[in-house]
């Protein structure tokens, strides 16, 4: 028996049930989430793999991609291989949903002067407007970071309690760009501070920091945590998650299932 079959067979031997659909269907797969292809070269961190049943395994492929590929809209330290990843992605995506590439587009002049404008910046000396690099995004890539966001923070959640979130469970999940006003937000850098888990994403002792990285912190009682995670220089995505969905107050409409 191959390496890879064994060690699927004893992985689901730990893992039985599935930890994005409420930890009572029977796993079948490994999934990894963050996907691979978030990663240069594919070169996932060590433990990011969580048990799957098939559709759950499925749910966010397409999701995944979209995601993935906005991830790298922030270009500062490409490499040429960078470059070449993220050309294919695109045609990807586009071959799928052509309306995807109408979805992001560079903001024109004028948008990009009131965008400065807001938040009290100035264009920096020898740029001219038309070349500041901001993108605005449409519906696709709200949808579509949105249940990425319910999957990355089920497998998060099973990861760092060891238990799939019941059903009953729920999550309030919000993102932002590199170029959200949130961002600045003292509130947000208070809470930020909260969160003291910082755990290491590590490929063959190779730090992956810089292409995905979060820190969280759990209650004592095990029954809630908090996460924020980041991408690359894009994006981030805050979660509260609890295994009761009536813990969770603020902004009741909006609170997330497990798949
Ligand atoms: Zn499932």
């Amino acid at each position: 028996m191959g390496t890879r079959r064994q060690h699927k067979q004893s992985f689901l031997k730990e893992n039985p049930f599935c930890c994005f659909c409420g930890g009572t269907t029977p796993a079948e797969e490994i999934d990894h989430v963050p996907g691979r292809v978030f990663f240069r070269d594919r070169q996932w961190p060590e433990g990011y793999e969580f048990p799957a049943c098939i559709e759950c395994n499925r749910a966010t492929r397409y999701e995944e991609k979209v995601v993935a590929l906005f991830s790298r809209f922030n270009s500062s330290d490409n490499t040429d291989a960078d470059n070449t990843e993220f050309e294919r992605m695109i045609d990807e995506v586009a071959r799928h949903d052509p309306e995807f590439i109408t979805d992001i587009r560079p903001l024109c002049a004028n948008e990009i002067r009131r965008f400065l404008k807001e938040r009290g910046m100035e264009r920096p000396a020898g740029v001219s407007t038309s070349d500041i690099p901001v993108v605005k995004f449409g519906d696709i890539v709200n949808k579509s970071v949105r249940k990425f966001g319910r999957k990355l923070f089920l497998a998060l959640w099973f990861k760092h309690t060891g238990t799939s979130l019941p059903k009953s469970g729920g999550m309030r999940i919000v993102w932002m760009t590199n170029a959200s006003p949130a961002i600045d937000d003292p509130a947000l850098i208070t809470m930020f501070q909260t969160l003291n888990g910082i755990p290491p994403i590590i490929k063959n002792s190779h730090h992956l920091h810089n292409q995905f990285t979060y820190r969280y912190v759990a209650t004592s009682t095990g029954d809630g945590a908090g996460f924020f995670v980041w991408f690359r220089q894009s994006f981030g995505l805050l979660c509260t998650i609890a295994i009761n969905k009536s813990m969770i107050q603020h902004d009741p409409e909006n609170i997330e299932a497990p798949f």
